[in-house]
């Protein structure tokens, strides 16, 4: 199942397609979704609004964790060690925008790197689960644009400020049930140009491990997001430019880049 979420006639909607593309079934909240609760209405078939309807951000989250230099060649890139436990961090839901929303350059910024991520969608609430009973707990998987002020990181050694901004993680298109997220590759494109490319199984703590660890430490609600981190190849974005992360079975989050406000 493809779970979108889609501004429709003024509502947000989140819409379930199967694998041929129809629409299956139409859910007003997101546990509705996660309990694929009986709401099946074959009538929106025929609606011609949704494929048109703007698509929003696959889920409001209460939180976004990332996970900091999970593929190797990343580490080496930022010359930092490879850690030894992942490396968590927040960002905050109010930096969350959909995709075709355009990320916003901060004035206080120079130096604004993408990092297209593989994200975990959580379906149910999360606590201490084991790492072989991860699955239970994801709904799906969609893309995040990770996206880093890197002076501010550089200079503060912090991750809140600099990643924190609003419309600093892209999210979406889709959220793609019943995936092996190791058959998985990811590619970050800049104005067509590839940048990122990938193997998902090149992750050093595989997903289960990051549901397990996360959850140790923090109850995680249906709709929160955790962000796999990201492969090397990390570099600027300017105004003017057009990101995209991709993922054959999920699809390409686009999302052009502005300037600052008044710049
Ligand atoms: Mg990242």
């Amino acid at each position: 199942m493809r779970y979108e979420r889609r501004l429709v006639r003024g509502t947000p909607l989140w819409l379930g397609r199967t694998p041929d593309g129809r629409v299956a079934r139409i859910d007003r909240r997101f546990e509705d979704v996660v309990r694929g609760t009986n709401t099946w209405d074959p009538s929106y078939q025929a609606d011609p609004d949704l494929e048109t309807a703007r698509l929003l951000a696959p889920v409001v989250p209460s939180k976004v964790v990332c996970i900091g230099l999970n593929y190797r060649r990343h580490a080496e890139e930022m010359n930092k060690p490879v850690p030894s436990e992942p490396l968590m961090f927040l960002k905050p839901s109010t930096s969350v925008i959909a995709g075709g929303e355009p990320i916003v350059l901060p004035a206080d910024s120079d130096e604004v790197h993408h990092e297209g991520e593989l994200a975990v969608v959580i379906g149910r609430t999360a606590r201490d689960v084991p790492e072989d009973r991860a699955d239970d707990y994801i709904l799906g998987y969609t893309l995040m644009n990770d996206v880093t002020a890197r002076d501010i990181q550089r200079r503060e050694q912090r991750y809140t400020r600099a990643k924190g901004f609003d419309t600093f993680a892209p999210l979406g298109p889709a959220i793609v049930a019943g995936l092996d997220p190791n058959a998985l590759h990811i590619e970050t494109r800049v104005n067509g140009v590839v940048r990122q490319t990938s193997g998902v199984d090149d992750l050093i703590f595989p997903i289960p491990k990051l549901v397990a660890f996360v959850s140790r430490v923090m109850t995680l609600l249906p709709g929160d997001v955790i962000s796999t981190g990201t492969p090397s190849g990390v570099g600027p974005i300017r105004a003017g430019d057009q990101v995209e992360v991709s993922i054959a079975e999920i699809g390409t989050l686009s999302n052009p880049v502005l300037a600052p406000p008044g710049a």
